[in-house]
């Protein structure tokens, strides 16, 4: 059976859609949604031997040959311009590694209506490369699962404009307020609190300054942010 984490993430594919989804590994997301009658065909991506490996095996052994195509690729290479994907989903894996995905190779989104990351941690470098990219985001949601929080992001071509506490904490999250999002923030302030403390006793540089009094700034934007 597909993860708490990984059905959100299927939540937000549309029906029919065609899919790529990159960083597969065993390719359980794309199996199933076709197992699910929720799309046709799907490409899973992976650039590593031994999560391709696995990957096809499933495929194979679930009789999904047919519908999805497994390749070795870095990233978006795995997309074809044949392809026609309009669905990219790429999730499990940190934030600024998504980013970066979805940076290089670009132009293989050219067909792309729908991106959908669950960035594990640093999700705020997604929304930049939205923001840097003409992509707006459509739609969140956050989930706890095995004692985790991971949180899910969709994007849509267009403009989007956000505050810095949207970019850290995300516009639909911040709206929704959800227990989950307490306590992923709570957790953070906790750990912030931690490190500017250790920072005030030990280091008296300049940088270390530095860093103390930006920490201290992301820590009262989200205290801002959870007291309203
Ligand atoms: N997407 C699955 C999930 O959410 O359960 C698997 C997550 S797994 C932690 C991350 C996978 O991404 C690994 O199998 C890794 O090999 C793959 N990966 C990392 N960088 C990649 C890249 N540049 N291109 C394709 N796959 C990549």
């Amino acid at each position: 059976n597909l993860s708490e984490r990984l059905k959100l993430v299927a939540s937000f594919v549309e029906q029919g859609t065609v899919l790529a989804d990159i960083g597969s590994d065993h390719a359980y997301l794309p199996c199933w949604l076709i197992q699910n009658g929720l799309i046709s065909r799907a490409i899973a991506g992976e650039v590593v031997k031994g999560p391709f490996e696995s990957a096809k095996r499933n495929v194979q052994s679930e009789g999904l040959g047919k519908q999805i195509t497994v390749r070795m690729a870095n990233g978006l290479r795995a997309i074809e311009q044949n392809d026609s994907v309009e669905t990219v989903t790429i999730a499990g894996m940190g934030g600024s590694l998504i980013a970066s995905i979805l940076d290089n190779d670009s132009e293989r989104l050219a067909s792309v209506k729908r991106i959908i990351v669950q960035p594990n941690i640093h999700s705020m470098a997604i929304r930049q490369w939205a923001v840097d990219n003409s992509w707006k985001i459509v739609n969140e949601a956050i989930v706890k699962e095995d004692r985790k929080i991971y949180e899910v992001l969709v994007l849509e071509p267009g403009k989007g404009t956000y505050s810095s506490e949207e970019m850290l904490m995300g516009p639909y999250l911040i709206k929704e307020c959800a227990d989950a999002f307490l306590e992923k923030w709570q957790g953070e302030l906790a750990e912030l609190s931690r490190v500017i403390t250790a920072l005030t006793k030990s280091a008296q540089s300049e940088e270390a300054k530095m860093k103390r009094q930006q920490l201290s700034e992301t820590k009262d934007l989200i205290e801002r942010v959870l007291h309203k």
